[in-house]
């Protein structure tokens, strides 16, 4: 029999996917499987692995799709297989995330857990809104309640009165359908009908939504305003304050959805969401390495009869010196090469490797690389170019109208790291700008099926790197709205940011 796994219960944090623990992704990143619902983040599941099981079992008040007895029985069955599985829970797991329960089921069957803590929306929702939860002078508490089990008999518990009676900051969870029984009850246990209140829906969300008033009328704001589920209601002073983020987000309420490889993807995505946008994975690209292949061998073994490389992207110049290492060389075989880099982006990666780049064009494309590096070379100039299979042909013209003699060698190729990525997945409905990151990126897209979504690409914006990704782009049939003037990752953000504007 096969030893049992583990079930680790993780609090995904209130909805931004940033707010998980680092605990919690680290668990969650190498788990076999993830059970989850619907308060959970989907960007978060991205973070698993390839082959870990994502299983929903969405459950939102009135529509239980798996009831909690099904859940504590999954957990227990996948763990009896010996798998590492994540319970992802939206908040904190105990925090009216019945995680007790599951434990007890896992207690019960001998399957070994762990609870790893979440930021509880309780706190984050508040904080997110502009609302401090205690405050010197307004507030020296803080009491959660449930709003959910108060109506099954259309009254309150026994305990309401007691807790309508504490002086400090009340927050109801799942209260929004009883929101007139929690007011008038809050009132008629001795509260002022001008006491502060406020409604957050989707805190820490996108769609994040927030009403202020007092008991006497939020119920009308609320109504008027259209709030949904989830929310949380405040009571108390501090409901008044508005102490919400000033710092600059000038993609504030921007959805982005993104190409490109994990790396890329990784940096565009920080950098996005640091600007305040919100951003979707369309579809992620894996690099396929030839540095080790006999082209690649031959080269390195060449090394001295060359007096240039050229570099047209950050990962040929890490693929290149990996490669390098890896075949037996060290860095003192270019000792004597000067380095051509078509961006900043390659520049900077070279500089890692302790390189400068000697000519960097000032326009980021190959065409203006290739136009530069003809003013630079002679007869006497030899040029070994590693480049991606699906790399511009454009340096190569260029190049064989000069004296010099060029190798143009495939180092490697970019691919479509979700063959089958499902329509869902790569869907564009709702946003507002599509990046392509290079001409690799845009083909994999359609060729996994992002020409299915022909129709919506015209209700969103296409942002490429450079001119190269737009040429190819065009090719399917649709012209780039933006290029980015800076061949990087902020070249696309700042694109974005100003046209945002
Ligand atoms: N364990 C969770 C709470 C689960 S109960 C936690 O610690 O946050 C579900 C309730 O939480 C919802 O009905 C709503 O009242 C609240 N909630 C969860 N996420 C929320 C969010 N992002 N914004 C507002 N309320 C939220």
């Amino acid at each position: 029999m096969k030893e049992n796994g583990v079930v680790y219960l993780v609090g995904a944090g209130p909805g931004d996917p940033e707010l998980i623990t680092e605990k919690g992704l680290s668990r969650l990143k190498h788990c076999d499987a993830v059970v989850y619902d619907s308060l959970a983040s989907d960007l978060l599941l991205r973070e698993v692995s390839a082959d870990c099981e994502k299983i929903y079992v969405g459950k939102r008040a009135g529509s239980h799709s798996m009831k909690q007895e099904e859940i504590n029985r999954l957990l227990v069955e996948l763990a009896k297989k010996g798998l590492s599985v994540v319970r992802l829970k939206g908040g904190d797991p105990f925090v009216f995330g019945r995680g007790g329960e599951e434990v007890l089921a896992l207690n019960k069957a001998g399957i070994p857990y762990e609870v790893v803590s979440g930021v509880t929306s309780a706190v984050a929702a508040l904080a997110s809104a502009g609302i401090p939860i205690t405050h010197r002078g307004l507030s020296r508490s803080f009491h959660v309640m449930t709003g959910h089990t108060l109506s099954e008999e259309g009254t309150l518990p026994p305990d309401f009165d007691a807790f309508a009676k504490l002086s400090g900051t009340l927050v109801f969870l799942m209260g929004l359908g009883n929101l007139s029984l929690i007011v008038n009850g809050l009132i008629k246990e001795g509260k002022s009908g001008g006491t502060p209140a406020a409604v957050i829906e989707s805190g820490t969300l996108p769609g994040q939504r927030i009403v202020r008033g007092t008991l006497s009328d939020i119920e009308e704001r609320v109504r008027e305003s259209g709030i949904k589920s989830p929310a949380i209601i405040v009571a108390g002073e501090v409901a008044a304050l508005d102490f919400s983020s000033t710092a600059k987000a000038p993609l504030k309420g921007c959805r982005i959805g993104i190409t490109g490889t994990p790396s890329f993807a990784g940096k565009l995505h920080k950098e996005l969401t640091s600007l305040g946008g919100t951003v979707k994975h369309l579809l992620s690209l894996s690099l396929v390495s030839y540095k080790t292949g006999d082209r690649m061998k031959e080269a390195y073994k060449e090394l001295s009869g060359y007096t240039w490389i050229t570099f047209t992207s950050a990962n040929a110049v890490r693929e290149f010196f990996s490669g390098l290492v890896e075949c037996g060389y060290d860095y003192r075989a270019v000792g004597h090469v000067k380095f051509a880099s078509v961006g900043n982006g390659t520049a900077k990666e070279l500089l890692k490797y302790g390189f400068r780049s000697d000519y960097t064009p000032e326009n980021y494309q190959v065409r203006d690389l290739a136009e530069g590096l003809r003013k630079l070379i002679s007869g006497k100039d030899r040029i070994l170019i590693p480049r991606s299979s699906r790399g511009s042909r454009e340096l190569n013209q260029i190049l064989q109208e000069t004296e010099a003699a060029f190798d143009d060698v495939v180092l490697y190729d970019v691919v479509s790291q979700t063959p089958d990525a499902g329509k869902e997945d790569m869907a564009i409905e709702g946003l507002d700008y599509v990046t392509f990151a290079s001409a690799s990126g845009v083909e994999a897209f359609f060729e996994t099926g992002g020409q299915q979504e022909k129709e919506w690409f015209n209700n969103v914006k296409v942002v490429c790197i450079g001119d190269i990704t737009a040429e190819a782009l065009e090719r399917y049939g649709r012209n780039a709205d933006l290029v980015a003037e800076v061949y990087s990752v902020s070249g696309i953000a700042q694109a974005i940011c100003s046209d945002w504007e």
